[in-house]
């Protein structure tokens, strides 16, 4: 049967598929990635450096720069050949791969990019990003965390938070105010800011999943050097608009598909438990098929909305509307999970408690990245025209 899955493609692009499919089944990671720490981070760098030899780094990356260059649909069939050789989260190359790198490209100087691009795609270093602080989430441009000044150095004072990967990375893409009476979105500043520099103090924060997966960050006067900022002083917003966009674009649809096999996976075991003489309880089948139709439909939005991309047509706020109903389906499906789990995938050990992980682990998806309600607000202010609430 054919994979609704599956992008239909032409014989050229095919052709790479198998190529990939080949790689893929022969490199994957056999082991699965170690807890958060050092042992993570040096299998994050070591997977994408493999990738890297392999001419797969930077899928999204122009090639004069070290990336793939591939197209839309050459990108999209390394992301479903991807999820279905079970590849890891790239974790600590995210940051760096999905929209520091990027925005370098996109905005930095020659010295900025010929300093950190290959870096990058080798796996040598890994990115976080510094944007949120404790008063501006949502509204980030009412950040308040300030860069004085002094001679060819800014010295930074503050506090960032929810900086994941924090703890594993070597540089961060931080946004500050330059200028000290500006408000709002002018004044601002995007820099390189080096996570060993002096002043940087690291507190990882344990999610409701148990993991420490971000960070709270203080800088008690940390020296920058002025060469470090991206796209000139002042200039931060516009920058980090760049930085906002990336972080929305095709890397997230490798989480789409891991929630399309995730789906099929409970089918199959619903099936076997049936077979077994073990029937689902009242109502599940449905909400099962429910799930994997929606999957199918949020690829289906998703495909729509690439093909008007590379043909210049895409609107605004599609992509939020993707974003918004991806979240809302993965924490019903890992709702789901927990319901078809029953009490056992409440347990604390062994693989049920992989279920009750990844429960909690889903609420985060209705935050970052664009809370739920800003989405809601970007696609009725921005896609229906309605008033600002
Ligand atoms: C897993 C995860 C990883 C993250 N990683 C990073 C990172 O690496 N770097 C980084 O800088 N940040 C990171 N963040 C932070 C993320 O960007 C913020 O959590 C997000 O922008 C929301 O900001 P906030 O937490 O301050 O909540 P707030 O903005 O204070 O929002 C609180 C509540 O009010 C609602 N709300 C706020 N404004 C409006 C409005 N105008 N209309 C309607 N409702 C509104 C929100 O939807 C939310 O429910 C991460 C967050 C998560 C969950």
């Amino acid at each position: 049967m054919e994979d609704p899955m599956q992008l239909t493609t032409v014989r050229q692009d095919e052709e790479f598929r198998e190529r990939v499919r080949t790689w893929l089944a022969e490199h994957v990671p056999s082991e699965p990635p170690p807890p958060h720490g050092p042992g993570l981070r040096a299998f994050d760098m070591a997977w994408q450096r493999a990738q890297y030899d392999a001419g797969y780094a930077g899928v999204s990356w122009p090639a004069e720069y070290g990336g793939c260059g591939l197209g839309l649909v050459q990108q999209l069939i390394w992301f479903e050949e991807y999820a279905r050789a079970h590849a890891p989260d790239i974790g600590c190359s995210f940051v760096g791969i999905n929209h520091a790198g990027p925005t370098l490209i996109a905005e930095a100087s020659d010295a900025q990019k010929s300093y950190h691009l290959r870096r990058i795609l080798r796996g040598e270093s890994a990115w976080c990003q510094g944007f949120s602080e404790p008063g501006a989430g949502s509204d980030l441009a009412s950040l308040s965390m300030r860069g004085v000044m002094d001679g060819d150095e800014l010295v930074i004072t503050g506090q960032k938070i929810w900086t994941s990967f924090g703890d594993l990375a070597d540089f961060q893409e931080l946004l500050v105010r330059t200028e000290p009476s500006s408000q709002r979105h002018h004044g601002l500043s995007w820099i390189i800011c080096d996570m060993r520099a002096p002043g940087i103090d690291v507190r990882p924060i344990r999610s409701m999943a148990g993991v420490p997966e971000f960070c709270e960050v203080f800088y008690d006067e940390v020296r920058l050097p002025l060469a470090n900022v991206v796209g000139g002083l002042g200039n931060g917003w516009k920058v980090a608009m760049s930085t906002l966009s990336f972080e929305r674009g095709t890397g997230f649809v490798r989480e789409q598909l891991e929630l399309a096999r995730h789906v099929t996976e409970m089918a199959e075991r619903m099936r076997a438990a049936g077979q077994a003489g073990r029937p689902a309880a009242d109502g599940m089948l449905a909400r099962v098929a429910t799930a994997a139709a929606e999957v199918r439909a949020m690829y289906a939005m998703t495909l729509a909305m690439i093909s008007r991309s590379a043909r210049g047509q895409a609107g605004g706020t599609e992509a939020s509307m993707i974003r918004l109903y991806y979240s809302e389906l993965r924490q019903r499906v890992e709702r789901l999970a927990i319901e078809m789990g029953g009490a056992d995938a409440l347990a604390l050990a062994g693989e049920p408690a992989a279920i009750a992980a990844a429960y909690l682990d889903s609420f985060k998806v209705t935050i970052g990245a664009g809370t739920k309600d800003i989405q809601r607000n970007i696609i009725g202010e921005r896609g229906l025209g309605l008033p600002k609430s």
